[in-house]
């Protein structure tokens, strides 16, 4: 039986066992996927590689250590700096992002975007940028603090702090900030929010499983809003198509959302 597993710290919390159990009790395939509290991320390829898993996901706060460890990065990850998921091809790993796409087939719903705020500039904003930027949809960086903007920067994006920034039109309005995750703040002041979401037609937020004070705000302004939850089960979906090999139809995402959900 093949073994899989997410790697994090903490990890407890993690709903892709569940996710990706059911997907594999779908297609009848030969593996589990567990949870693994990883203390210490430098030790991610000898723990993976002694563990005999033929694949993992990343998360918090692990991913860029693991795209240091990883023998060969696919895609648009050499340009992230940061993987999610590594799969074991031929006793090396090969490591990729998934975060990316699954959060541009999160927004596909939307239909066509053309002109993005990213709020926030951490891990998943590096992610989202590059993923926009790849599809030649422009993508502008609004974050709290200089804090990461120099990676945007240095890709030719456009990242600003909130003290030096004016506002331009914007079709969607992204929150990839933790604001709104644990507390019920908004992830940029009030007075400058306001009015980009009035402008704006889609609100789009990556925590899940819950309408946040920016999504409150945005729906109250007339946008359409969405949370991570499609971001979470795509990029899921995506890594279990690398694990197993086997393309993955709407009766596989939906079992996947359904184990997502705990349903
Ligand atoms: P990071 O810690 O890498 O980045 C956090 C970002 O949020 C930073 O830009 C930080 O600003 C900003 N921030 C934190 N608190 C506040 C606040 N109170 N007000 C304004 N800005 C704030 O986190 P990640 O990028 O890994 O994750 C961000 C969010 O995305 C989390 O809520 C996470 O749950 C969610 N997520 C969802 C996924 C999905 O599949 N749906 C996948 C991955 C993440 P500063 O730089 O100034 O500190």
């Amino acid at each position: 039986m093949e073994k899989f597993v997410i790697f994090g710290n903490p990890v407890v919390h993690s709903k892709s066992p569940q996710m990706q159990n059911a997907g594999l009790n779908h297609i009848n395939y030969n593996g589990v996927y567990e949870k693994h509290h990883l203390e210490d991320g430098s030790k991610i390829k000898e723990t993976f590689l002694k563990n005999g898993y033929s694949g993992a996901n990343i998360t918090v706060p692990h991913k860029e250590v693991a795209f240091i460890n990883a023998d060969t990065v696919k895609g648009l990850a050499q340009k992230i700096k940061a993987v999610n998921t590594y799969k074991l091809v031929d006793g090396k790993i090969e490591a990729y992002n998934t975060d990316a796409p699954g959060f541009l087939k999160a927004i596909e719903s939307f239909g066509e975007v053309k002109n993005v705020l990213l709020l926030g500039a951490g891990g998943t904003a590096k992610a989202i940028a590059i993923a926009l930027q790849e599809k030649n949809i422009k993508v502008t960086v609004l974050n709290r603090s200089e804090n990461n903007l120099k990676f945007f920067i240095e890709n030719n994006i456009q990242a600003y702090t909130w003290a030096e920034f004016e506002p331009e039109i914007y079709d969607l309005v992204v929150n990839s900030t933790s604001a709104g995750l644990k507390d019920e703040l908004l992830p940029a002041p009030k007075e400058l929010l306001e009015p980009i979401l009035k402008n704006a037609s889609f609100a789009f937020d990556c925590i899940y499983g819950k309408i946040t004070p920016f999504l409150a705000l945005a729906k109250q302004n007339g946008c359409q809003i969405k949370d991570g939850e499609d971001m979470l089960l795509y990029q899921g979906v995506l890594a279990f198509e690398l694990f197993t090999g086997h393309k993955s139809d709407n009766t596989v995402i939906e079992a996947m959302r359904k184990g997502l959900k705990g349903e």
